[in-house]
């Protein structure tokens, strides 16, 4: 308030409206005048003389108080009192009432009326009529002050009333109970519905942490204690879930929330909370973890299957996993023969229970349902056997392989009943939820999908080795066609080649021989001598060439499979220079061996017929005085072994697996005509030869070198010939060698000196 409002404030204390009713007007007159004599206040004064009319002043003007007069000529005082009670509907009223003479009993009544005070005229001063005004007006405003106050009052403690009453309402509704714990005093308060929530009968609760305590489930207690002491201790806000257990044995979910209360020194003095049941929370989140954890099975199936075509494989995991999901003793899948008998095929059962698979057990599914049934999708979902629908048969036949419940759920390919997926619950009977029965058709659908696939995959596989087979067959068929095609060209070269090579020597033995027929020859022996000389020495040709034909034919045709075995090197090499000594004598030709002693596994006679063969060749070309020698080397690198590796294998089967680890090699040295460089590689072939006169004047057959190639590669070795013409010839080959053996004979001989012999 600032001064101005202040002034007029005070201005309006000082100022007072009275409503003189007075029919008097005299001594109306009297009382304006003590009025004006009061310094104190300014009066502001309303006259009037009869009753009704002070009455409606008083409605209109309002004034601070009444002089009014006891004996007015429309009412007395009292009536007036009265009417104006009933007018402002106030107890209390403003009024002075003044009278003329004593009468009994009227104060006590003018006061009942709502009279504030009242004054004998006779009495009357300044100072008292002041006074009886001041105390008028003041207990009038007193008394309204305190009638606002009770009206206040009264409203307050409604609307506390009122609060109180929805808290209660909310509380209920809510289900909502409250706790409050005087840590000073250890006295524990319960609301009714904490009770309640606790199942409790209204006040049992007798107030201590001990009755609380054992009301809560034993696993939770010791968390629950630990988040109240740390709510307290951190004056931090508790929420906690734990579980509750009823008189009857329900285990029951409860939520609280509280809070600690401190003191000055901020130590806590309280806590309080409140608790909600919270079973439907919880039940809805085991729900939804079920169901995620049931389409999680159902995915992880979904995704094995895609990945798996191991059908027995899918079936185990199938059995485990059900047996593991839904905690049941067994579970196996039962497939249905084409008779409409069946067999377990997979079981998972938990340890200590009873195996039906690959036992004496026999078990039959269709005591409670039929075949039929199953084809029309029937499922099983047996909470009980002795429930009373088994008959005693089938009920004997399930206590036997200790079935308590069982879901039985059909699995079909296609339209067709395949099998069933069967859960056992042996150690209680149990009853199956939905969600339950729905996962095991789940997988039950997933397994008939993985049945298809498997079916689907071995057909394909069949089809495929068919289809192979077949391709197999026609290869065979294509190959065997283009080698007779290459065996009839070969034997038309050949024969045209052989024809040829043996119509020389034949040409030539009918000259001499019909020459020697007519006669013309029978007066001139000497040369009679040389024709038959000469058919003689074609004859012998004829038959090297025909036995070198078949030799050849009989390696070609693989008739002779070599038979290798340990031999001694230098003797096989002396066997063959025996052989030759003669031809080299007669040659002129000194021969040489430079050959360790070694241990070389061989067929020996082919090796010396090699040998022969190639020191015959190198004596037919070596001029006289000059040398030929074989030498033996042992190699090490197999780099060179693997350019064999490629010939075929003709070792019999004892060494078709044998690991060469070295290989022997043979050289057989002349200084002869030497071969030119565009004939190294053919005349390995048949029937070649540098020359074509070679054949006549050296007397071969051009088939030599090629029955040679034959038993090196039948080694698995390699042959060939390094030369410069006009300089000699080396003719090389190699023999691999088996690799412990050789390296124990040659770790013990390579030391050795080599020998070298002359002859
Ligand atoms: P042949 O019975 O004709 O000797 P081969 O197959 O053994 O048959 O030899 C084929 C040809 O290779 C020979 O005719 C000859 O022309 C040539 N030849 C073989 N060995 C030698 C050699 N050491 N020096 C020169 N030429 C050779």
């Amino acid at each position: 308030m600032d001064t101005m409002d202040q002034k007029r404030a005070a201005i309006s204390e000082r100022s007072r409206t009275i409503l003189i009713v007075e029919d008097s007007l005299s001594y109306r007159k009297l009382l304006r005048d003590y009025l004006s004599q009061d310094n104190r206040y300014t009066y502001t004064i309303l006259e009037t003389g009869t009753g009704a009319e002070g009455l409606k002043q008083y409605r209109i003007a309002k004034p601070d108080a009444i002089l009014l007069d006891y004996l007015l000529p429309d009412m007395n005082g009292l009536e007036f009192l009265q009417a104006l009670q009933q007018q402002i509907k106030k107890p209390d009223l403003p009024v002075v009432l003044l009278t003329q003479y004593e009468q009994e009993n009227l104060e006590a009544q003018a006061i009942e009326s709502g009279a504030q005070q009242y004054l004998s005229k006779s009495e009357i001063t300044t100072e008292n009529l002041r006074l009886s005004l001041h105390n008028a007006i003041k207990q009038g405003e007193l008394l309204r002050q305190v009638a606002a106050l009770k009206l206040e009052n009264s409203q307050h403690i409604k609307a506390l009333n009122q609060h109180e009453e929805q808290l209660r309402l909310a509380l209920a509704s809510a289900q909502m109970g409250i706790w409050d714990w005087n840590l000073l005093t250890g006295k524990v308060q319960w609301n009714r519905e904490h009770e309640e929530l606790f199942n409790l009968e209204p006040g049992s609760f007798d107030g201590s942490y001990e009755a609380f305590d054992q009301c809560i489930h034993p696993d939770d207690r010791a968390n629950v204690h630990q988040a109240v002491i740390q709510s307290i201790e951190s004056h931090s806000s508790l929420c906690h879930q734990y579980r509750i257990i009823w008189a009857d044995g329900s285990i029951h979910w409860i939520e609280t929330r509280g809070e600690a209360f401190l003191n000055n020194a901020q130590e806590p003095i309280r806590t309080v909370g409140t608790v909600v049941n919270i079973d439907k929370r919880h039940q809805a989140q085991q729900l939804l973890q079920t169901q995620l954890d049931q389409q999680r099975l159902v995915l992880d199936m979904t995704v094995r299957i895609r990945r798996s075509l191991d059908l027995s494989e899918i079936l185990k995991t199938t059995v485990e996993e059900v047996r593991q999901f839904l905690q049941i003793e067994r579970a196996i899948v039962y497939k249905f023969a084409p008779d409409g008998t069946g067999t377990v095929i997979v079981e998972s059962v938990s340890a200590g229970w009873e195996e039906i698979l690959h036992t004496e057990q026999i078990y039959d599914p269709c005591g409670e349902a039929s075949i039929k049934d199953f084809q029309q999708g029937f499922v099983i979902a047996n909470s009980d056997i002795y429930s009373g629908e088994i008959d005693d048969l089938h009920l004997q036949f399930l206590e036997n392989v200790q079935i308590m419940a069982n879901l039985v759920v059909p699995i079909f390919t296609g339209d067709e009943l395949w099998g069933l997926l069967i859960a056992h619950h042996c150690s209680a009977p149990r009853q199956w939820q939905v969600s339950e029965i729905d996962l095991v058709k789940q997988l039950a659908s997933q397994v008939s999908i993985a049945i298809q696939q498997s079916d689907l995959f071995t057909q394909a596989q069949q089809e495929l080795t068919q289809r192979k087979q077949a391709e197999m067959t026609l290869q065979l068929l294509n190959t065997e066609l283009k080698q007779r095609r290459a065996v009839e060209k070969l034997k038309d070269e050949f024969i045209g080649i052989v024809s040829h090579e043996l119509r020389t020597p034949l040409t030539s033995m009918q000259g001499s021989l019909g020459l020697l027929a007519m006669g013309l020859m029978d007066d001139e022996p000497e040369q009679m001598k040389q024709m038959i000389e000469i058919a003689s020495i074609e004859t012998e040709r004829l038959v090297r060439m025909v036995n070198n034909i078949l030799d050849l034919d009989k390696l070609d045709a693989d008739a002779d499979v070599l038979q290798p075995e340990w031999c001694d090197a230098p003797t096989l090499i002396q066997q063959a220079m025996s052989a030759m000594i003669g031809s080299a004598a007669a040659a002129g030709v000194d021969l040489a061996i430079d050959c360790p002693p070694i241990q070389i596994w061989v067929a020996p006679d082919r090796i010396v017929q090699t040998l022969t063969n190639l020191l015959g060749n190198a004596l037919k070309f070596s001029p006289q005085n000059s040398m030929v020698s074989i030498s033996v080397e042992v190699i090490d690198d197999l780099s060179e072994l693997s350019q064999t590796q490629t010939s075929l294998v003709r070792f019999d089967s004892a060494q078709s697996n044998t690991n060469f680890s070295r290989q022997i090699r043979f050289a057989v040295r002349d200084y002869g005509r030497g071969i030119p460089a565009d004939k190294l590689e053919t005349i390995f072939n048949r029937f070649e030869q540098v020359d074509a006169s070679d054949s006549r004047d050296k007397g071969g057959t051009g088939l030599g070198l090629a029955i040679c190639k034959s038993i090196v590669e039948q080694h698995q070795g390699r042959i060939w010939v390094e030369s410069l013409w006009g300089q000699g010839s080396t003719f090389f080959f190699t023999l691999p060698q088996p690799m412990q053996e050789t390296a124990l004979v040659l770790g013990t001989l390579e030391k050795q000196t080599y020998c070298i012999d002359r002859y």
